[in-house]
């Protein structure tokens, strides 16, 4: 694995790869991370050279958000992301050289804003800002995202169709711990306790996937029994449980297969997203 700083010195040493595929992340690696890694490469039938970035993105932080706090290893990520053929962890001045603010910025205009977009206005364009960098300093091929963040990869596979990217974007499976907890560099601020009450979160999701299972298609009574789990745990604030369509993730009425249950909660003072997707 190499490991690159700068923007000319990555350019310098991609310029005669010609099939790239780009694992945009903020570092704080664990498996989840890691297994994208491994989606990149199948993608590219193992033809690709494998890119992972590793940048706290301030943009797509919002004023009292975690930006100060959120857990930065660069250590520990040089030693897990071995797998990869270069880690690219620029500064924070070398991606904004204009002291934070780009003059210029990719914002979504998909209106109404729902779900993340409602709760962290600005993020979503903080998002795409920067992936739009990336894509313009790596030219990947391919890029990969998890599931984990949903909305995410589908405000960007709306970026990509409306900027024409020519870039194939890949979505891959959310990783668990063993007892069900989507895995999130997050995770660390969770006190025992509250590791604990986290596993709401995909309990609730198993209880609306039950109810789908047992025949069940009202978007409402599958909320009813996520939502109902979520209150019956003590500590935990649901700031949306909903059931939506893939391609959008408009709200719909009835679910049908491939419908998303999301869920987005606070446990203490961190907020976790959890998603499934019916059917599968
Ligand atoms: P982050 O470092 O949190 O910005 O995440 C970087 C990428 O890893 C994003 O595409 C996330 O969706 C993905 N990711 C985060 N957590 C997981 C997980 N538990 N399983 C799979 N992918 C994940």
């Amino acid at each position: 694995m190499e490991f690159i700083e700068s923007i000319s010195g990555l350019r310098a040493r991609l310029s005669d790869e010609r099939c790239r595929a780009l694992v945009p992340t903020m570092g704080a690696l664990h498996a989840g991370h890691l297994s994208l890694i491994d989606a990149a490469r199948t993608a590219a039938g193992g033809r690709a050279t494998v890119i992972m970035s590793v940048f706290v993105n301030p943009l797509q932080f919002g004023p009292g958000e975690d930006f100060t706090r959120y857990p930065r290893d660069i250590a520990a990520d040089r030693a897990k992301a071995s797998d990869v053929d270069i880690l690219f962890a620029p500064g924070t001045e070398e991606l904004y050289p204009q002291s934070g603010a780009p003059p210029i910025r990719v914002i979504p205009e998909l209106e109404p804003p729902r779900w993340e977009a409602a709760i962290r206005p600005g993020h979503f364009a903080g998002v795409l800002t920067v992936v739009a960098k990336l894509f313009n300093i790596v030219q990947p091929q391919i890029a990969v995202f998890g599931q984990k963040d949903i909305q995410q990869a589908t405000y960007l596979r709306a970026m990509v169709q409306a900027l024409d990217f020519p870039i194939r974007i890949i979505v891959a499976p959310i990783i668990r711990e063993p007892d069900g907890l989507a895995m999130s560099s997050r995770n660390v601020y969770l006190s025992t306790d509250e590791r604990a009450r986290a596993l709401a979160l995909s309990r609730a999701l198993a209880a609306a996937n039950d109810q789908w299972k047992a025949g069940e298609r009202t978007t409402a009574a599958l909320e009813a029994a996520g939502k109902a789990v979520l209150e019956a745990t003590p500590g935990v604030e649901i700031d949306y449980f909903a059931v939506a369509e893939p391609k959008k993730l408009e709200p719909v009425g009835e679910a049908t297969a491939g419908s998303v249950v999301m869920v987005a909660a606070r446990v203490g003072r961190t907020r976790l997203l959890d998603n499934l997707i019916l059917g599968q």
